[in-house]
């Protein structure tokens, strides 16, 4: 029978770069990994709205929101 074919299952210790609470979750990976969002604090399941604003594009949008709107209320 052929060996080694299975990967090496380990349980570790996974903890969130955004709320960092921590997680035992099983896996194969190699290397170290992280999650950016878990369960804890992810819009979808806090209901919450968080934003993770990354390169300032959100505000941006909200500040071309509203120029648009003055736009709107100034032609009329
Ligand atoms: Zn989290």
């Amino acid at each position: 029978m052929k060996q080694n074919t299975h990967p090496q299952y380990d349980v570790v210790t996974l903890t969130c770069s955004n709320c960092s609470a921590t997680f035992t979750v099983g896996t194969t990976a190699t290397k170290g990994f992280s999650v950016a969002l878990c369960s804890q604090c992810h819009p979808a399941y806090t209901g919450a709205q968080s934003i993770i604003d990354t390169a300032n594009r959100v505000s941006k949008f909200m500040e071309r929101q509203k120029k648009a709107e003055q736009m709107r209320t100034g032609k009329k």
